[in-house]
């Protein structure tokens, strides 16, 4: 591995700030600790700090020293701060010590390798050019604190062509990483069914138009939508999670309701999908007489790498950890990532580094970050950063 010396000689320093937010987690838009944290270490390490984006998301700024840094390019890398609502049970000597709440997502590493590549970055300063340092809220539960810091200003204030985010991998080995070519992860929006038909005695069903039986209509109707209406190249998921109706075993109720995701990898055929489980939803009712309405919660986007830049993160990959570093096996993944809304914006991409094959899943009560990952994340991003600042086109 070519890793930049300099991260690895501080190695055991910076197992000692990833253990130190082990500690002390703290859930999305509640990163209050956290942010002081990244702020202190950032200001020490003489960089300009920007605070208040998002709630408690930051912003590092680093100008290289190699000519007029305003005449330079500027990169953005991003790491996410929030821990998961959930107990610790590692029995780690640095295990969570706030009831209720862990890195069971390896956020506290990642937060990490970006402050250790911020410091280096800050020494030395041999590149033209801008590097922003995105520390970000709450990628965890639906809420967004990528999208949270995009509507604070942070592509306005802060002009970057590129953007970057890195996720450790389970099941992956340690020295090797993934930048996907398209999808990296899907997209997931939240639907709800309503289902309105006629209440009445559960004795007299031909004077009711029971939401009952059409919701089992819709949900059969739904589950054939994937298997015979999507192209078997392209790739969705719908669950149907929440079913809800009545009150009273003698009652047919009025009313009903389905609950579930709909998860894609592409736009078109998100929209397309979308439509699909509403009109599909709506022909099966109709043959019980009731009416179907759609409620859509939309979720985050699909991420999307940038092809030219999966290829760029690719080479970098190569340089530092050698040809059997780069894996070009592994299918996207059906869990979503709120990195995609800044992929929506900016161009960029999406790397997922192999966190070993011993590591527990991600959101296990018994993860923990792998330490051996600091100096390679932290590496990839001085690597990356200075590559891709020094790129001409
Ligand atoms: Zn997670
Ligand atoms: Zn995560």
């Amino acid at each position: 591995m070519q890793l930049v010396k300099a991260l690895v000689s501080v190695h055991e320093e910076l197992a000692s700030w990833r253990q130190h937010l082990h500690q002390n987690p703290e859930i999305a838009y509640e990163e209050k600790d956290t942010s002081d944290f990244v702020a202190a270490k950032l200001e020490s390490f003489g960089v300009e700090v920007y605070r208040g984006f998002g709630g408690t998301g930051l912003v590092g700024v680093i100008k290289g020293n190699l000519g007029d840094p305003e005449n330079g390019k500027a990169i953005g890398l991003r790491a996410d701060m929030d821990a998961l609502p959930m107990s610790e049970e590692t029995n780690l000597t640095y295990a969570s010590q706030r009831p209720g709440r862990m890195h069971a997502c390896g956020h506290d590493g990642h937060t990490t390798m970006l402050l250790a590549a911020a410091r280096h970055l800050a020494e030395t300063r041999d590149f033209q050019g801008t590097i922003y340092c995105i520390f970000q809220p709450a990628e965890e539960g639906g809420n967004a604190g990528a999208r949270s810091m995009i509507k604070d200003g942070l592509f306005e204030k802060f002009h970057m062509d590129s953007v970057w985010g890195m996720h450790n991998w389970p099941g992956l080995e340690v020295g090797r990483a993934v930048a996907h070519c398209g999808a990296a992860m899907a997209g997931a929006d939240i639907f709800v069914l309503t289902i309105d038909g006629k209440g009445g005695h559960a004795a007299m069903p031909h004077l009711t138009k029971d939401p009952v039986a059409a919701a089992g209509m819709c949900i059969l109707a739904l589950q054939t939508l994937i298997s015979r209406q999507l192209d078997p190249f392209d790739q969705a998921v719908i669950s149907l999670t929440k079913l809800e109706a009545g009150s009273a075993f003698n009652v047919i109720p009025a009313t009903a309701s389905i609950g579930g995701t709909l998860r894609t990898m592409n736009a078109e055929t998100r929209l397309r999908m979308i439509a699909e489980i509403e009109a599909a939803a709506k022909n099966a009712a109709a043959t019980l007489g009731c009416n179907v309405s759609m409620e859509l919660r939309p979720g985050y986007p699909p991420t999307l790498n940038h092809e030219s830049d999966a290829l760029f993160a690719r080479d970098i990959i190569t340089d530092m950890l050698g040809a059997d570093g780069l894996e070009t096996s592994m299918t996207p993944v059906m869990g979503a990532e709120d990195f995609s809304f800044m992929l929506e914006k900016k161009p960029g991409a999406y790397i997922w580094l192999g966190a070993g094959l011993q590591s527990e899943n991600l959101h296990s009560p018994h993860f923990d970050f792998n330490d051996d990952l600091l100096p390679i994340g932290a590496s990839f991003w001085v690597q990356l950063a200075q590559s891709k600042l020094a790129q001409s086109t």
